[in-house]
């Protein structure tokens, strides 16, 4: 691997100013280069700390986002991972760099193909990604260690958790009435059941139900 990019290094630092701390995640941000990962007119902008537009009218998280959200799922190399909403893939190659295993689902095949093709570049071989409806989950590789949603999910996405492992986690933005998502981090609670833990307002794309028509 070539040195990090100087811009790399300052994102990191700021990124924990602002609460990444855990050491595993924020060397995954630093060895994972963004400007693969954004279109071509940004790459001026690929280490600013803000989502950026991708095709099919999405976009790619805020590094900040990434960050907090990887951290909230304390991931192991023993992890399975789903994650719906691959977009341009950037938060599945930093969990590919903590887990074991990721399978990522995105319904817009232009994004879903993009995406593998950085991937492939990256040699980051543990992603199994899929174009299809990510509100189902994966029922064939289910259940899971860590789940992580980067859609906003319109309600507590009940057919996705029942895919999570007993001891497992994930990490979900839920719409509010406030126009915008609140992060919710799910886990089991001895005899509580499934308990979700609201941390912080986000604002993400929507998860839609359903296959995406042609792109
Ligand atoms: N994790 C991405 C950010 C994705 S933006 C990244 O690192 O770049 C959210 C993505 O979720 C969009 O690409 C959108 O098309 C996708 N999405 C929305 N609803 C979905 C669904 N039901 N199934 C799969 N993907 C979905």
């Amino acid at each position: 691997m070539s040195e990090p990019d100087a811009r790399v290094i300052q994102l990191v630092m700021s990124l924990r100013g602002q609460g990444v701390n855990d050491r595993h995640v924020l060397a995954a941000i630093e060895r994972t280069p963004r400007q693969l990962f954004v279109p071509e007119r940004f790459v001026d902008h690929a280490y600013d700390n803000r989502p950026l537009p991708i095709d099919c009218g999405q976009t790619i998280s805020q590094p900040l986002i990434v960050g907090l959200m990887t951290q909230l799922l304390e991931i192991d190399d023993r992890c399975k991972v789903l994650e719906i909403g691959t977009g341009s893939g950037y938060q599945a190659a930093i969990l590919s760099r903590l887990a074991r295993r990721v399978y990522t689902i995105e319904r817009y095949r232009t994004l879903a193909k993009e995406a593998e093709a950085r991937f492939t570049a990256l040699r980051l071989t543990n992603i199994t990604p899929r174009i299809g409806d990510g509100t189902k989950g994966w029922p064939e590789q289910a259940p899971f260690d860590r789940i992580i949603v980067t859609a906003g999910a319109p309600v507590r996405p009940d057919t996705l958790l029942e895919q999570l492992k007993p001891d497992g986690i994930a990490v979900v933005p839920v719409d509010n009435d406030r126009g915008t998502q609140t992060l919710v981090r799910y886990r089991h609670e001895s005899d509580d059941g499934l308990q979700g833990e609201p941390l912080m307002d986000v604002r993400f794309v929507p998860l839609v139900e359903g296959e995406a028509k042609a792109l």
